[in-house]
């Protein structure tokens, strides 16, 4: 069980189940499941099932529709719950070691190409950058590191984790 609340305090990760979902996953780290903020109402969700991602209103998180993992366990029959804390156990482990990266660059890509789209512009691919660079975004002001955030490979900008922007009459 340690696992759990562990993971919720210093990985920034909580795990719980849906009704009809199963077990699902908030990654706290993506920028709109940041507890600090304030602007739009949904959450981003990761269905552990077949790992897709889906927006879920940040009214509707919680009991009964969200049961954190330990209350959802808790509430098992003793055979059910050794045989649930596997499986929750199981899809944790992966997230973190296999799936969050993908995750938070699948989620950033398509913010971005929505700005690139929103502009007229066309689509673009988003990349890792080697050299560090911070800076601050044009469009809503969000601060900009590409030590976390990823940049645009036309423009060569970096996207901001909050609204998608790249550059500002580049792209
Ligand atoms: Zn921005
Ligand atoms: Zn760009």
């Amino acid at each position: 069980m340690e696992i759990f609340h562990e993971s919720n305090r210093e990985k920034f990760l909580w795990i719980g189940y849906h009704q009809t979902r199963g077990w699902v996953i908030l990654d706290r780290l993506l920028h709109p499941n940041k507890a600090n903020h304030k602007s739009g109402d949904n959450f981003y969700f990761v269905r552990c099932i077949d790992w897709t991602i889906y927006k879920e209103k940040k009214s509707n998180w919680g009991e009964p529709n969200y049961i954190f993992v330990i209350n959802y366990l808790e509430n098992l029959d003793n055979d059910k719950r050794k045989t649930s804390e596997e499986e929750g156990t199981k899809f944790l482990k992966e997230f973190l070691n296999k799936k969050r990266h993908d995750f938070h660059k699948k989620y950033i890509e398509t913010i971005h190409n929505n700005f690139l789209k929103q502009k007229g512009s066309k689509p673009s691919t988003i990349i890792k950058a080697i050299k560090r660079r911070e800076s601050v975004c044009w469009s809503c002001h969000d601060t900009v590191d590409n030590k976390y955030d990823f940049e645009c490979s036309a423009c060569g900008w970096i996207i901001c984790s909050n609204c998608g922007a790249c550059k500002q009459f580049g792209c």
